[in-house]
């Protein structure tokens, strides 16, 4: 059953007199009357109001890059278009033009339907629902978003497919192989293998093999920043500890900006299923978690700019702190946020880099599952993230190996992760072991891999396209350029641990901060953290409380 069939009534519900009421009060402008079929909003547009309909109907429907158009509904009387582009003006996924009979609507801009939710409970349910619904409904049903032309399991493909999921944009992608529709649009364009992957935005904009940034572009995912603006807070990354950051800024009245290179989620994003967050007894999976956190934080206010990753951190003036971005532009703050979090540590194998993408893979999505669905896979690790990714894959391979170095997994697993591996018929367990060489071209991808310990005289080789790394991680900290005191693994001390700072300077510093003032570090970036979700919201959700404590002493500072 589709997503309409079963939650047809609360994506498309029907509004009351008085919640027509309360729209009238948090309307942008006046109500305006469209004539029979005139359009009223496109696909890629941009600031797209809601339309609250107060007669007639609008018909929306469904495009993709290609031009494939399907209907998705008629709102009639009562009922409102939208899903969550509109939260903060982002390039509209739909189209909508006025019925037969025309239609009288009202208009709600980002910040009027902001305002709507936020000051009207009841209704902002209702409402938030209905859009983040939509947006489920448009990722299933396909024939929207941009469409990607390429080899299937292509390393840049999979790059590609993995960037606007983990966004959430939908896309739909054409085998670029064999005689069909894919060759076809390779041939019609006079492209090369070279040129592929493709992408045919849902304006109809073609890009050859574009890069994250220019797919964002292309989609309308950035915000239009105000670079001559101050933000009370910037806060680089938008895992689990900067999402937590942004809504508890954005609720309590900070101008909040945040910035992630590559997707809302971080690590948390790669998860294929979280058991032990509070509150969700059933697990659940990481991309729908941060997913909620996103649409929260947006609904607040904050602005988030995805992909969008700091270059530099220039932290010389106290008072104005200065972030470099990857577009060549900067921006200003009173104070940053350093929620940067960790990167996967890559065993040392010579042809490793050949692989990456192209048979290893540092997490396990369903983007990886259906590449790897039915084969004879392996995967390293053992630790709770390579426990979760077992269990993830198993059922849906012929054959697992997780090789790990320890003799077994008590130490660094927690025991439901054990017991349930245990309870797994294809899984084999290689204690003391580790990959010793791996077989393939850049050309050929992952062949093969031999691994074990050659001191035990225990070695296997294994002919597999998948192998999955999950052997730690490192702080992302390069763009930081000794900015602020690190450890000695290179993860930034804040509190606690500046005793050394504190006893210089006379100064305290808050226990979420650095050795610079107004420049704090959270999560699993901050030394000593604990490399959990729950822990990393709740650093985000403190670290609010001692930003407000930074800003009011600054003023107070100021003013002396
Ligand atoms: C596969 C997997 C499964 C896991 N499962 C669980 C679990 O079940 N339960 C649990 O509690 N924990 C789990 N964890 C751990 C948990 O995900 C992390 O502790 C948590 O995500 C840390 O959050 P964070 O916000 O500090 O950092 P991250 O999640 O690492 O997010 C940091 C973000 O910063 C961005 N970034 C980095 N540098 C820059 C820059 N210069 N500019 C802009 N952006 C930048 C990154 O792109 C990233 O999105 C798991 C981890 C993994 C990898």
């Amino acid at each position: 059953m589709s997503l309409i069939e079963t939650r047809g009534a609360q994506m498309f519900p029907v509004l009351g007199a008085e919640q027509i009421a309360t729209v009238m009060r948090f309307a942008s402008c006046h109500e305006r009357r469209f004539r029979p079929d005139e359009p009223v909003f496109d696909v890629g547009d941009h600031h797209a109001p809601v339309w609250v309909i107060l007669d007639g109907a609008i018909e929306v429907v469904r495009r993709d890059g290609l031009g494939r158009e399907n209907p998705i509904t008629v709102h009639g009387s009562g009922q409102f278009t939208g899903e969550v582009s509109q939260l903060a003006g982002r390039g509209s996924l739909a189209a909508g033009k006025a019925g037969p009979e025309g239609c009288l609507a009202v208009p709600l801009d980002a910040a009027h339907l902001r305002a709507l939710i936020i000051g009207s409970a009841e209704l902002g349910e209702t409402v938030m629902r209905a859009l983040i619904l939509r947006r489920v409904g448009l990722i299933e049903g396909g024939s929207a978003g941009s469409v990607l032309v390429g080899q299937i399991g292509e390393s840049e493909l999979v790059r590609l497919q993995g960037f606007l999921s983990r966004n959430g944009y939908p896309h739909t992608t054409i085998d670029a192989a064999g005689a069909g529709e894919g060759r076809a649009i390779v041939e019609r364009l006079g492209l090369r293998i070279a040129d592929l992957p493709l992408m045919i935005c849902p304006v109809g904009t073609v890009l050859k093999r574009p890069s994250n940034a220019e797919a964002g572009v292309c989609l309308g995912m950035m915000p239009e920043l105000d670079r001559s603006k101050i933000y009370d807070t910037v806060v680089v990354g938008a895992g689990p500890a900067g999402l937590a950051t942004a809504v508890y800024a954005a609720s309590e009245g900070l101008s909040v900006l945040v910035l992630d290179q590559r997707a809302f989620g971080g690590q948390a994003g790669a998860s294929a299923r979280i058991e032990n967050y509070l509150g969700f007894p059933t697990g659940i999976s990481g991309q729908a978690l941060a997913g909620r956190a996103y649409n929260q934080a947006q609904k607040f206010g904050a602005e988030i700019a995805i992909p969008l990753a700091a270059t530099q951190l220039d932290c010389r003036d106290r008072e104005i702190k200065r972030l470099a971005l990857t577009d060549g532009s900067s921006i200003q703050a009173r104070t940053v946020v350093i929620a940067a979090g960790a990167r996967y540590r890559r065993p040392i194998i010579d042809n490793l880099a050949e692989f990456e993408g192209n048979g290893i893979s540092y997490w396990a999505s369903p983007v990886e599952a259906r590449l790897c669905e039915g084969e004879e896979v392996a995967l390293v690790g053992g630790g709770n993230s390579a426990g979760q990714a077992v269990v993830f894959l198993a059922p849906k391979v012929k054959r697992l190996h997780l090789i790990i170095r320890r003799r077994d997994l008590e130490a660094t697993m927690s025991r439901y992760l054990i017991e349930r591996i245990a309870a797994l018929p294809n899984v084999e367990i290689h204690p003391d072991s580790e990959v010793l060489s791996l077989d393939g071209t850049k050309e050929t991808g992952l062949t093969g891999a031999t691994f074990g310990n050659p001191a035990n005289g225990v070695t296997h080789h294994r002919a597999l396209r998948h192998l999955f790394l999950f052997i730690g991680a490192e702080p992302n900290t390069d763009w930081l350029q000794n900015c602020v005191g690190v450890d000695q693994a290179g993860f930034v001390k804040t509190g606690g641990a500046l005793q050394e700072f504190a006893a210089a300077s006379g100064d305290m510093p808050r226990t979420l901060e650095t050795d610079r003032a107004g420049v704090f570090a959270i999560g699993d970036i901050r030394a000593g953290s604990t490399k959990r979700v729950a822990a990393a919201v709740g650093e985000g959700a403190a670290v609010v409380a001692q930003i407000h404590g930074y800003l009011a002493d600054a003023a107070r500072l100021r003013q002396a």
